[in-house]
């Protein structure tokens, strides 16, 4: 970009996928359920196991949807609140359903707003999460800068999110199995092949573990590490801010 101002482009892919989003907002649940075969469950709970959340820490959870990664962090962490941060309304009203019928809602605050450039002060939250989120983002570059710029020194921040599998055979399976079945699939269940045609395509175009985990150090993170889980399916980027 040039003199602040968002390409075409740009304006395009986050229309795009806000509107994504809020047609899938009602049924987003039940299809990551449907479409990883439950197991992104255990990839978050993973990601949880690693981050070790503690009492009375201040989450952000960017991109967080409908609150899958808060839940979990505030149900392991007493006295800790969250803030989940989603650019598209519908999702963050289901989270609030959700919240309401755990009795959760008194620790966590929803806002609507744009992960590339965060609406909170510098050095307020002890930790940073987005997950299956950053790969939505039109800059990510932007958006892990504003992570750390939010997080407090001594913060922690980690990523969960789709990525390469070192294995080219592997990696041609998998992607036999993302363009041949998440789309009808998406048809079948949400009458929406589109939003899951772009679904599939946004993961295969996410950077691999390395080229990510140097834009996280980009960013200034230091002790940059991941993991990857189900043959990298998905990896998960952990860094601190020192
Ligand atoms: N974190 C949740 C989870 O793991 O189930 C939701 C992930 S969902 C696949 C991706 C979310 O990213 C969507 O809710 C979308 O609205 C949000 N999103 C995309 N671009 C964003 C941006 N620039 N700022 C904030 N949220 C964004």
């Amino acid at each position: 970009t040039h003199f602040g101002f968002k390409t075409v482009a740009e304006e395009e892919k986050a229309g795009m996928v806000h509107g994504v989003f809020t047609s899938v907002a009602s049924r987003y649940d039940l299809m990551n359920d449907l479409m990883s075969m439950g197991v992104h469950r255990v990839w978050k709970d993973a990601m949880m196991d690693w981050l070790a959340p503690r009492p009375h820490q201040r989450l952000l959870d960017v991109a967080g949807g409908t609150g899958d990664i808060s839940f979990r962090f505030l149900k392991r962490a007493p006295g800790a609140s969250a803030v989940v941060l989603d650019m598209t309304e519908s999702m963050l009203v289901e989270g609030r359903k959700r919240a309401e019928a755990a009795q959760m809602s008194a620790s966590l605050d929803w806002v609507a707003g744009d992960g590339m450039a965060l609406p909170f002060g510098d050095n307020s939250f002890d930790v940073f999460t987005n997950s299956f989120g950053t790969r939505n983002i039109t800059r990510i570059q932007d958006a892990l800068n504003e992570a750390y710029r939010v997080l407090r020194p001594g913060g922690r921040m980690m990523i969960l999110e789709f990525s390469q599998l070192p294995n080219p055979v592997m990696q041609w399976a998998y992607d036999r199995y993302s363009f041949n079945v998440i789309p009808p699939l998406g048809k079948l269940v949400a009458d929406d092949r589109d939003s899951y045609q772009y679904l599939v395509e946004s993961i295969r175009k996410f950077p691999d573990q390395e080229t990510f985990a140097g834009m996280i150090r980009n960013a200034g993170f230091e002790q940059v590490k991941y993991r990857n889980m189900s043959m990298g399916i998905v990896a998960l980027h952990s860094g601190w801010k020192l």
